[in-house]
């Protein structure tokens, strides 16, 4: 059966929540490691390291909770599902796999490629 717009909503309300909580972690995680770097060499690179991580993963979060937030404000505006670029419904195979998608698949890898 396929998926409907109403339980795609419901995902990301699902995955907003979720993902808001895991910023929260990140970022508190982030903040408690602070800025100052240990006084032992030897862990110095891990927690530099272990910083950098946590920060990319936090880009990653935010960037994925920003695409979740527009796709939601979407089905406020009726525009859920339908391609920023080109305006042709996305398939709703597409949808269920990437519910924040913004893009059909043929915008979606021309703007990868253009990377
Ligand atoms: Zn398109």
């Amino acid at each position: 059966m396929p998926v409907t717009y109403a339980e795609l909503r419901r995902r990301l309300d699902d995955k907003r929540r979720a993902l808001r909580t895991q910023l929260d972690d990140v970022q508190r995680e982030v903040r408690e490691d602070g800025v100052g770097y240990s006084n032992h060499m030897a862990d110095a690179g891990t927690e530099v390291f272990e910083q950098e991580r946590d920060l990319s993963l936090a880009q990653q979060m935010q960037h994925t909770f920003r695409n979740v937030e527009v796709a939601l404000a979407k089905f406020d505006d009726g525009t859920y599902g339908i391609c920023e670029s080109c305006g042709v419904r996305i398939e709703l195979a597409r949808l269920e796999a990437v519910p924040e998608a913004g893009y059909c698949l043929d915008c979606q890898s021309r703007r990868e490629q253009r990377r």
